[in-house]
């Protein structure tokens, strides 16, 4: 399963705490505690410096699931990057945006909204409870997660309803955040978790780590798009019309093979989707 993880990478090259917890980045930290609970997964990394470079339509091709942190810079984020990603979700690929993902540029267009929340930023402990313990988010993982400190984003949130509503946070200043989201765009799944600040150990929290391993698999696309459309997609009549009577000379590009039925129907196979179709043409 192939995994490419973005992060902007700006905090942990600040002096400070950030870089204390994460010396080589989020993204290698998410690396290396994903991998050491599930060997299925083929890690590649992208960061704000090097994102135009490395997010390419070849590569999310090629990717199953993007993992997406940013924060302080998601402005900086190219446009040009942001349209191959959510074109990416639409045709199948996984995406699963962390904490301050939230108001990332790729995330705000795939929801519509403008995904806002209202924050303090008093590093203190919070339950994050699990709606429904079979969903396949949270298995293996205690039920609530118990955050040591995290940043406390609290309701209203504004994005649109989820399609599944997994994990809601609850703070100990009373506020509550709809923490852990499911969402399908097009034919990929898309899941926001929230735990995730740059200067705190959440992610050295097996239970946030196995929430995220568990996205991973959940938004694992089981088909793409393009496959679904050269399977079910079907000529239409004019066109085969055009190519078995009115310029056959390039009926060989569309049609392998063809008998009449009488009444006007053709059993043909087609070149570029191998499949035989019966159509009524009117020559
Ligand atoms: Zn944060």
């Amino acid at each position: 399963m192939k995994v490419l993880i973005y992060n902007e990478f700006l905090h942990e090259r600040e002096e400070g705490e950030a870089k204390r917890l994460y010396p080589n980045g989020i993204h290698h930290r998410l690396a290396e505690a994903l991998g050491g609970i599930d060997d299925t997964l083929e890690f590649s990394f992208a960061t704000l410096e090097d994102h135009a470079q490395v997010i390419t339509n070849e590569k999310l091709d090629e990717t199953d699931v993007l993992i997406w942190w940013g924060h302080m810079a998601h402005h900086r984020v190219e446009d040009s990057v942001v349209d191959l990603v959510c074109e990416a979700v639409n045709k199948g690929m996984g995406l699963v945006c962390l904490h301050s993902g939230h108001e990332s540029k790729v995330f705000r267009r795939l929801m519509g909204t403008r995904c806002s929340v209202h924050w303090r930023v008093d590093y203190e402990n919070g339950n994050i409870w699990m709606l429904d313990e079979t969903h396949p988010l949270c298995r293996g993982v205690h039920n609530p997660i118990r955050l040591e400190a995290e940043e406390t984003y609290s309701e209203p949130f504004d994005i649109p309803t989820p399609d599944e509503l997994v994990g809601i946070t609850w703070w100990k200043g009373g506020e509550i955040f709809r923490s852990l989201c499911v969402y399908k765009r097009g034919h990929g799944k898309i899941v926001y978790f929230q735990p995730g600040h740059e200067t705190l150990t959440s992610y050295y929290n097996e239970d946030v780590i196995r929430v995220i391993d568990n996205a991973v698999h959940y938004t694992y696309p089981s088909v793409r798009i393009d496959e679904l459309t050269s399977r079910y997609r079907m000529p239409e009549e004019k066109d085969v019309r055009r190519a078995l009577y009115q310029s056959p000379e390039n009926r060989e590009s569309m049609i392998v093979s063809w008998d009449e039925l009488g009444d006007g129907t053709v059993r043909y196979t087609g070149a570029e989707h191998p499949h035989t179709y019966e159509l009524k043409v009117d020559p």
